[in-house]
């Protein structure tokens, strides 16, 4: 059966206020889907046990896949290692993406549990490196489409498909 794709928001792109500060970054975009019942918002750093607000964290030694080969750490800005929390909640992203036959996720830019493609880069200084955040490293590795909300428009990723079936 032919249904509209699902995916994976990031949460505090919906509107919720979820982000490290208790602050949201809405894409008017993103909310729509959700409104449409296209997209199901999600928060990483607190499905992980993290709470909100908390202080901002930034991946040392590498990115989000060197994190989940345990060869990088992520840290708060006060040195806290609050690695198992960003893998608990990557973990139970790729459950829940699996168990909803999501077709892809569109995560929050920059973000070390979020960001695709490139995050800050461990210094707390604003600084940039290539890389993915951990939670859309474990969803790429997984198989599944990551977009973040600048790339995706151009993608075309919201086409209908059957559900559970990723795009080339
Ligand atoms: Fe947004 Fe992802 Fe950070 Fe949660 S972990 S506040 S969804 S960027």
């Amino acid at each position: 059966m032919l249904l509209k794709a699902l995916y994976l928001v990031s949460a505090c792109l919906a509107g919720a206020n979820t982000r490290f500060d208790g602050t949201a970054r809405p894409d008017p975009e993103i909310v729509r889907l959700v409104r449409e019942g296209r997209a199901i918002p999600i928060c990483p750093e607190q499905l992980g046990g993290l709470p909100t607000p908390r202080p901002p964290s930034e991946i040392t030694g590498g990115d989000g896949h060197d994190v989940i080969a345990a060869t990088a750490r992520v840290l708060t800005c006060e040195g806290r290692d609050v690695t198992e929390a960003f893998l608990r909640g990557a973990q139970e992203t790729l459950r829940l993406a699996r168990e909803w036959q999501i077709a892809g996720a569109i995560l929050k830019a920059r973000s070390p549990s979020c960001g695709y493609l490139q995050i800050h880069d461990g210094s707390f200084e604003g600084g940039l490196r290539a890389g993915s955040g951990v939670t859309a490293a474990l969803l790429k590795e997984a198989g599944l489409q990551v977009f973040c909300e600048e790339t995706w428009k151009d993608k075309q990723a919201l086409t209908d498909q059957p559900r559970g079936e990723s795009r080339p």
